[in-house]
């Protein structure tokens, strides 16, 4: 696998056009998360309602990686229960480094992802906003 082939249409979109991206202040910010191996930051709040996560936002500065992640992990999570996006997310991040088989079920867009695994500086990239949800996730409890 050639590295502009990780640059599918899917990566692109998301990258141009993040959903759920917005400005966190940081008294709203339930989890900042840095990647020093490629400068990505990312800051992200979230509220639980019956459970589940709702206005999930998050202001991420990027490689389009990490931008499209949080765009894709943004749009799996939000209205999730709770209980199941950590579960999810815990398993995504083993995916990603490849402790786990690929399996994303009925999540397609998050196959866009899958090449992520064979570049293990840029692993971190896809992974930096799942650690968020996971921090964000305890903060809530
Ligand atoms: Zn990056």
């Amino acid at each position: 696998m050639d590295v502009d082939e990780l640059y599918q249409d899917i990566i692109i979109d998301h990258y141009k056009h993040p959903r759920h991206a917005g400005t966190v202040t940081e008294e709203e910010a339930l989890a900042d998360e840095f990647n020093p191996t490629c400068g990505d930051r990312i800051r992200l709040t979230a509220a639980l309602a019956d459970g589940r996560l709702r206005g999930l936002r998050y202001a991420c500065e990027g490689c389009a990686i990490s931008t499209a992640s949080s765009s894709l992990m943004s749009e799996y999570a939000e209205g999730r229960p709770a209980a199941e996006a950590r579960a999810f997310a815990l398993r995504f991040i083993a995916m990603l480094r490849d402790e786990q088989p690929w399996e994303v079920g009925a999540h397609e867009e998050l196959e866009a992802l899958q090449g992520v695994k064979q570049f293990p500086l840029r692993v971190k990239c896809a992974t930096m906003c799942w650690h968020a949800l996971l921090k964000a996730l305890d903060r809530l409890k």
